[in-house]
């Protein structure tokens, strides 16, 4: 389970995060919505410490941590908080020198301290979970931008985390190749995988969520099931923001 209370996050003088509460439970799938700029990447990404919050307090099971301005967080922290915390960036960010499997087997060889074999043997499997067996001796650039993206999940898996964290994962994909991302997502959703997923995808928000978070100006303005926000919320705000998209 993980439990983010009070969250500030602040670049500058730029309040981002003003305040964020919110629970996810075990097999849950979160997915966090709302207007561009509002926060949802930076909450995402204090989730596993890529940006540090200034104030309030984030528990991933045993793992508990309190932020004040200013103090250091030990590294031993960070590093098992990223080991629980896989995840899925907009831009795919695979090493561009290594093969499909290559990549899934790295962080599992560099940080889970695997063997070669084990880790080629897990790193086939999660392949063949997206879909991409046969592409596994293929460098990314051989790849489409779906099949980039899959690879990417398969690798945020290989370190069998707590949660897996998706930043956009299909902003950056020609339309035709959105689907089979979410294809496999959704697959990850029944098979019990906890997830925090932002996106604007709404259509994908309401099939997949368990709870939707429509965040604003650095607060949750509601949150809920996808019926309770999407199609019961009165709002103004949040009216507003999905009056827009439809
Ligand atoms: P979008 O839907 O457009 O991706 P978002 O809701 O995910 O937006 P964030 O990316 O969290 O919003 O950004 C919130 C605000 O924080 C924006 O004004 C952004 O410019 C600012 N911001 C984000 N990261 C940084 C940073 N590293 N340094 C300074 N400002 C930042």
């Amino acid at each position: 389970m993980i439990e983010i209370r009070d969250l500030h996050k602040s670049f500058g003088p730029l309040a981002v995060l003003k305040g964020v509460d919110l629970t996810v439970e075990h097999g849950q799938v979160m997915v966090i919505i709302g207007p561009s700029g509002s926060g949802k990447t930076t909450l995402l990404r204090c989730f596993n410490l890529l940006e540090t919050p200034d104030k309030g307090s984030l528990t991933l099971n045993t793992i508990k941590l309190d932020f004040t301005p200013g103090a250091k967080i030990p590294q031993r922290t960070v590093l098992s908080l990223r080991q629980q915390t896989g995840m899925v960036f907009q831009s795919y960010n695979l090493f561009p020198h290594m093969t499909a499997i290559g990549n899934v087997m790295e962080g599992q060889i560099t940080v889970q301290k695997r063997s070669k074999e084990e880790a080629r043997s897990k790193a086939l499997a999660l392949l063949d979970k997206v879909g991409l067996a046969d592409k596994a001796d293929a460098y990314p650039h051989q790849l489409s931008g779906g099949q980039q993206q899959r690879v990417a999940i398969a690798r945020a898996m290989a370190a069998t985390p707590e949660v897996l964290l998706f930043d956009e994962p299909t902003s950056a994909l020609d339309p035709e190749l959105v689907g089979e991302v979410l294809k496999v997502i959704k697959q990850l959703a029944r098979e019990g995988m906890t997830m925090v997923i932002v996106t604007h995808e709404m259509k994908f928000a309401a099939d997949v969520a368990d709870r939707i978070i429509l965040m604003d100006n650095g607060v949750i303005l509601e949150q809920g099931t996808p019926q309770q926000v999407l199609e019961q919320t009165k709002n103004p705000r949040a009216l507003q923001f999905l009056n827009r998209l439809s």
